[in-house]
C-alpha cells in the first residue's frame, strides 16, 4: 500500500505493517471461506432459476398488493435458499427485532411459555417478551458484572419466575401482558447449551416454543454453529416433538453451508439490513420456516384473515434480490474483516472473541477494550474510515431498548446497516466493541487500521 494513500486516513506505517503482517498470517484461515461463498452463491442462483426470476418481477402493484408476482417470487427464493417451506420477506418488517417479534406474537398463545436456550434474548427483544425494567434490560451492577441473564457461565435456570427486577411495562402489549410466560436456560461457561438443565425444563408442559440466538449479541459468547443448532434441534424434538423450534438468525446468514431451517429448526427470522440484504436492501426483514408457522406469523405482521396476501413491495424487489445475490460475497468479506480485526487487536494486547482459529457462525468480532476511552476511540476510528459521515465523531447516546448509553460508529449508505462497516458497544464494563460488516474486505481492513491508529494516537495502545 502506498504511503501517500495511508496518509489520507492518517494511518501510520507501523499500524499498516501490523495489518499486512496479520493478513499474511491469515491466508490459511481465509482460503476455505471462498468455497462457502461459492456454494451459497450457487444456492441463490439455483433458487432464482428454479423460480424463473425475470425482470417482469421487478415491477410492483399498488393498493392492497394482491397477487404481486415479484413479492411471491422473492419469498419463494428466500424459502429455497434457506431450505424452508415458506418465507415472508417484507419491507413492512421494520427490523430484525420486528421479524422475531411477529414470530413470538403470531405463534404463542396465553398460557404458553417461550423458552430461550441460549441465555437471555438480544436486548432489543426484552420489551416484546416483557422482561427487564419496563422492557429495558437491567443496568450492569456497579462492580462491572453484566446483569443477570446477560451472559453465560451461570447454569441456574430461571423458568419464567417473575423477578421484580425484570417486571415488565404493562402498557405495550408484551408477551407477558398476554399471559405468555418466559424462561431461559443459561449457557455453560464454555458458551454451550446446558443440556442437563434443558432436559429438566422441557418437562414443563407449558413450553410451546424453544428458541436459540445464533449470534453473539452484546456478549462474549461464541456464536452457535449450525452443527450445534442441529444438535439442539434434535435434542428438543426427541423429548418434545410438540415444541416449536425457533432461531434468531441475525448476522448468521451465509456464514456456513446451511441455515438453521436446513437442520431441523421450524422457523427463523432476521434482518435485511444485515447479511441477507447484501448491503443493498434499503430496509426489511424476513421470517422463514414451516409453511403453517410462517402463515401464523403473517397474521401478526398484518392481521388475521389477511396474512401475507397483502403488502406492497414499493419497487424494492430488485434491490432485495440483487442484495441476496451479492450477500454470499459480502458476508465472506465481512467475515474476513472480522477475523483480521481479531488478529490485529489481539496483537495489540486486547482480548478478542472469537479468538483466532475458533469456529465462527456470525460476522461479529468482539474486542474487550477495557475502558470507555478506548471504546470511544475505536468507534471514532471506524467512523473516520466510513464512506458516509466520515467527518462526524460518534458520541455515546441513549437507545430505545438498551439500558446503558450505546456508542455506534456507522457511516453507511443505508442508515443503521450493520452489514456495512460498523462498530458499537454499550458504555458498560468491560467496554466491549462489537465490530462487524464491511461491504468489501478492503474496506473492513481500512476500518481496522483506522481504529487501531486512533487507539495508538491516544496512547491507549502501542504498536
Ligand atoms: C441485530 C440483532 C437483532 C435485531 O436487531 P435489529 O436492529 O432490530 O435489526 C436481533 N438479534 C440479534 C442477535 C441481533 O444481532
Amino acid at each position: 500500500m502506498t504511503e501517500s494513500y495511508l496518509c489520507k486516513l492518517n494511518i501510520g506505517e507501523r499500524v499498516a505493517a501490523l495489518a499486512d503482517e496479520c493478513e499474511a498470517r491469515l491466508a490459511d484461515a481465509f482460503a476455505p471461506l471462498s468455497a462457502v461463498c461459492e456454494a451459497n452463491l450457487h444456492k441463490v442462483l439455483h433458487a432464482f432459476a428454479k423460480n424463473r426470476l425475470s425482470d417482469t418481477h421487478f415491477g410492483f402493484t399498488t393498493g392492497y398488493g394482491y397477487d404481486d408476482a415479484g413479492r411471491e417470487v422473492t419469498e419463494r427464493v428466500f424459502a429455497d435458499v434457506f431450505g424452508a417451506e415458506a418465507a415472508l420477506v417484507r419491507t413492512q418488517i421494520v427490523s430484525g427485532t420486528h421479524a422475531i417479534a411477529i414470530v413470538f406474537q403470531g405463534l404463542l398463545r396465553p398460557g404458553d411459555k417461550l423458552l430461550y436456550c441460549t441465555g437471555a434474548p438480544y436486548d432489543s427483544l426484552w420489551a416484546t417478551v416483557g422482561i427487564g425494567q419496563g422492557g429495558r434490560p437491567p443496568a450492569a451492577t456497579s462492580d462491572g458484572d453484566p446483569p443477570a441473564g446477560m451472559t453465560y457461565g451461570d447454569s441456574s435456570v430461571d423458568v419464567g419466575a417473575v423477578d421484580p427486577a425484570r417486571s415488565h411495562a404493562p402498557s405495550q402489549g408484551s408477551l407477558a401482558d398476554f399471559g405468555i410466560s418466559y424462561g431461559e436456560v443459561a449457557l455453560t461457561p464454555t458458551g454451550d447449551i446446558d443440556y442437563d438443565a434443558l432436559a429438566d425444563v422441557l418437562k414443563d408442559p407449558s413450553v410451546r416454543m424453544a428458541a436459540v440466538q445464533r449470534a453473539t449479541g452484546y456478549s462474549e459468547r461464541p456464536a452457535l454453529t449450525i452443527e450445534k443448532i442441529a444438535q439442539w434441534a434434535s435434542f428438543v424434538k426427541e423429548r418434545r416433538p410438540d415444541v416449536i423450534l425457533m432461531a434468531d438468525n441475525c448476522y448468521g446468514e451465509f456464514l456456513e453451508l446451511q441455515e438453521p431451517t436446513d437442520v431441523g429448526v421450524d422457523i427463523m427470522a432476521g434482518s435485511l439490513i444485515k447479511n441477507p440484504g447484501g448491503g443493498l436492501a434499503l430496509s426489511g426483514g424476513y421470517v422463514a420456516g414451516r409453511a403453517d408457522l410462517v402463515e401464523q406469523a403473517s397474521y401478526r405482521l398484518t392481521c388475521p384473515g389477511i396474512g401475507g396476501e397483502c403488502g406492497l413491495t414499493f419497487g424494492q424487489t430488485r434491490t432485495i434480490l440483487q442484495g441476496l445475490f451479492l450477500a454470499p460475497r459480502t458476508v465472506t468479506d465481512a467475515l474476513k474483516g472480522a477475523i483480521l480485526c481479531g488478529e490485529v487487536f489481539s496483537r495489540l494486547g486486547f482480548p478478542v472473541f472469537p479468538a483466532a482459529g475458533e469456529a465462527r457462525s456470525d460476522i461479529i468480532e468482539t474486542i474487550r477494550l477495557g475502558s470507555p476511552e478506548a471504546l470511544i476511540a475505536f468507534c471514532e476510528g471506524i467512523q473516520a474510515a466510513s464512506p458516509v459521515d466520515a467527518f462526524v465523531s460518534p458520541v455515546p447516546g441513549d437507545m430505545p431498548g438498551y439500558a446503558d448509553p450505546v456508542i455506534m460508529a456507522s457511516g453507511a449508505f443505508v442508515s443503521g446497516s450493520s452489514i456495512e462497516l460498523s462498530a458499537d458497544g454499550p458504555l458498560r464494563p468491560p467496554y466491549n466493541a462489537y465490530f462487524q460488516g464491511g461491504l468489501t474486505y478492503e474496506h473492513a481492513k481500512l476500518g481496522v487500521m483506522s481504529a487501531a491508529q486512533r487507539l495508538v494516537d491516544k496512547g491507549l495502545a502501542t504498536v
